[in-house]
């Protein structure tokens, strides 16, 4: 069991990482963003080859050809589907084009050939690549960042967008605003061959999940872990081993998964924040893992059930 927290033990053969089977973890755009400029986003609307990702309410556009979804389209589809090119922003390249994302106006049905899909849903339906699945969060994580930041945080004037949507600027104080992102720290919990899981109250029937919560200012990673079990559940931790992370763009969070070992068993759960907790011993973590019976894990898109099948895989 020592041989769990050493970290290499978590990577498949020929991985650099344990986070590439996380969705939304796949992005290979090219980002560049330290030197894109307002006029190369103007350069990429003017560029015939430029692809756009839209977004319906938030939900992403996709065309379907057979069982495969389109979700970059070119510029003539984007306007035609009634694109907010104002507030549009540049991602990045995809093979040396340009790939921007934009909303468009807000409508309950597409043209014909256009569909959207919230994006829990087209993660789980598998029909887009896990490269667009993650341009897409990485689109509507920053697209979110703006819509609610359109005002200066120092002064409260009207910010713009500056370095083709990855700051904003504040014209009359000059203060430059950076994208926010959120870091959750998401950790299953092992004492031996069996690990600590809770639910809360909101979760499906029966779903049990790893604990998790914000990593606080003046914190490190590992001590965010150490206090998240101790309040949730009132178990010590002594070793924190980072597993890996996940883009999770609602709006835009970054998960960051670790293994704790316990170094008390005890459980004391905190009940305003868990309905339960306990400990679940490989076996019933393996029935769990294939979500047909009635006590199960989160589904596999998200981190925490790669967290415990990585668990249950180590441990086997
Ligand atoms: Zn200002």
């Amino acid at each position: 069991m020592s041989s769990f927290f050493e970290e290499t033990v978590f990577l498949k053969a020929g991985a650099n990482d344990a986070s590439e089977r996380n969705a939304f973890s796949a992005n290979r755009l090219v980002r560049n963003s330290e030197h894109l400029s307002s006029e190369d986003l103007a350069k990429a609307w003017d560029n015939p080859d430029a692809r756009l990702h839209l977004y319906n309410m938030g939900a992403p556009v996709l065309a379907y050809d057979g069982d495969r979804a389109r979700t970059l389209f070119t510029l003539q589809e984007a306007t035609a589907l009634g694109c907010d090119s104002e507030n549009g922003i540049y991602l990045g390249d995809s093979e040396g084009l340009p790939v921007l994302a934009a909303k468009i106006a807000p409508v309950e049905e597409l043209p014909s050939g256009y569909t959207c899909l919230d994006m829990r849903s087209m993660v789980v339906s598998g029909d887009v690549t896990p490269e667009e699945v993650a341009s897409l969060g990485h689109g509507w994580s920053l697209l979110s960042w703006h819509a609610n930041n359109q005002f200066c945080a120092n002064c409260g004037q009207k910010s713009q967008i500056i370095q083709a949507g990855y700051r904003r600027k504040c014209p009359a104080c000059e203060r430059e605003h950076f994208p926010r992102f959120d870091p959750v720290s998401i950790m299953l919990v092992v004492d031996g061959d069996r690990c600590l899981m809770g639910r809360q109250p909101h979760f499906n029937p029966g779903m049990y999940s790893c604990l998790a919560g914000f990593i606080e200012p003046g914190e490190t990673l590992e001590g965010a872990v150490r206090r998240e079990v101790l309040e949730e559940a009132g178990i010590q931790v002594s070793a924190v081993r980072y597993h890996s992370s996940q883009p999770w763009p609602f709006p835009h969070t970054l998960m960051i998964g670790c293994f704790a070992k316990a170094a008390s068993t005890a459980i004391t759960m905190d009940a305003t924040e868990l309905e339960d907790c306990r400990w679940f011993s490989r076996a019933e973590v393996g029935v769990m893992l294939t979500r047909e019976q009635d006590l199960k894990t989160p589904p596999p898109m998200a981190i925490a059930h790669q967290l415990i099948r990585t668990f249950y895989d180590v441990t086997g």
